[in-house]
């Protein structure tokens, strides 16, 4: 499947704060996509910067592939579509990744763990506490088995 790279991110995150995967009134995938990547964190994915797995199912995805929210707390508000890009692009060059590329969820994990603490910097959405983030992704590698070393990602 392909997945936004930061897509991933939040849902660890979320996972490591015990958060409950529900479905969503924009009728995304956020839910069953993250049952199958934390049952099976060696599931081959498509990292890509663009519509994905998730957003298959979401009633913002356009016909063209193009998604039509848009983010009215910032100012200026922007489409989702840009602020998704411009984050994944951001992530993607702090990780050292070139995209598309196709890896198991384990193997990005463990490259984003490489990049713990920090890369909490780049993937904290507006309005999110940036230490919330990083504990969230701090936990949920922990409790995903994707490192044992605990200080090694900041935590301890
Ligand atoms: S990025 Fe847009 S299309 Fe994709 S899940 Fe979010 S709101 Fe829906």
């Amino acid at each position: 499947m392909k997945l936004r790279p930061h897509h991933v991110l939040d849902i660890i995150s979320d996972y490591g704060h015990d958060a409950k995967f529900v479905p969503h009134p924009y009728g995304h995938a956020v839910h069953t996509v993250a049952r199958a990547i934390l049952s099976n964190p060696n599931l081959e994915v498509e990292l890509v910067i663009g519509a994905d797995e998730i957003c298959r199912p979401c009633t913002h995805l356009r016909l063209d592939g193009l998604c039509d929210d848009v983010l009215r707390q910032l100012d200026p508000p922007i489409s989702k579509q840009q602020y998704n890009d411009d984050l994944d692009g951001r992530l993607v060059n702090y990780l050292g990744l070139t995209l598309p590329a196709v890896m198991t969820i384990r193997k990005y994990l463990e490259i984003v763990a490489e990049h713990l603490p920090g890369v909490e910097k780049i993937c904290t959405h507006p309005g999110e506490d940036q230490e919330t983030r990083l504990t969230g992704l701090q936990h949920g590698l922990v409790r995903l088995g994707i490192t044992e070393d605990e200080e090694k990602i900041g935590l301890g």
